[in-house]
């Protein structure tokens, strides 16, 4: 499952795979978690080098339990800072550099194949799975929503979360992440050719879980 933020995305991919007994791989949060340690190394983001460094030297584990956010560095559990205002700003720079993507899609699809061998299946939400991670996915989802809907969304989640913005930084924000994510040069947020699109803008979380478990029935 691919979009940009604030369709629903992480709650849908969350929810779908619940219903499923399925597994659930948040691989944004991969890509936040290392930028978290980017920060903490007092690393500048658009140092390449220095940022592949640090990558390489994180001990990230992230769980696949749908109804538990498991996301630690070493043994540290870091699934509520790397939501922070910090690690958001830095984020696009750091999935950015091609090592750390390479390094984490080895990693995800790692862990894939380790799902699909136990529980049988994994719902994967991301920016890049139907077109790098996941080519042969047995679905492929591509979410969208207008650029208000989504700063509307992402803004009561954060509040709800304890975060304040005002929409309009939230939209400025998520603009801003999308423009970054849809055109560097390493695997750019994209729709693949055979993913499915459901625009989330007119549907709340129940009716676009519903209408996916449709699809994977099918
Ligand atoms: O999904 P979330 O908004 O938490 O993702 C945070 C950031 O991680 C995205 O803005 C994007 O820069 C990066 N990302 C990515 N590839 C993925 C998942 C996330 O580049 N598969």
């Amino acid at each position: 499952m691919d979009g940009p933020s604030g369709t629903g995305k992480s709650t849908v991919a969350r929810r779908l795979a619940a219903s499923l007994g399925a597994g659930y791989l948040d691989t944004g949060a991969m890509y936040r978690a290392v930028t978290l340690a980017v920060l903490r190394a007092g690393v500048d983001p658009a140092d390449v080098t220095a940022v592949r460094r640090v990558a390489e030297a994180t001990d990230l584990h992230v769980g696949t339990d749908p109804n538990r956010a498991v996301v630690h560095l070493g043994s540290e559990d870091v699934a509520t800072e790397i939501r922070g205002q910090q690690v958001t700003l830095a984020v696009s720079a750091v999935s950015a550099v091609p090592k750390v993507r390479e390094m984490l899609v080895a990693r995800q699809r790692q862990i894939i194949s380790e799902v699909r061998a136990t529980t049988g299946g994994i719902v994967v939400e991301g920016r890049d799975i139907g077109t790098v991670v996941s080519p042969d996915a047995g679905l492929k989802v591509y979410l969208t929503a207008s650029a208000d809907a989504r700063a509307a969304r992402r803004t009561r989640q954060d509040s709800a979360e304890g975060r304040t913005a005002t929409v309009d930084a939230v939209k400025a924000d998520v603009e801003r992440r999308d423009r970054l994510d849809s055109t560097r040069a390493a695997s750019p947020l994209k729709q693949a050719d055979d993913a499915v699109e459901v625009d989330t803008t007119e549907l709340d979380i129940d009716g676009v879980v519903a209408h996916l478990l449709d699809l994977v029935r099918d």
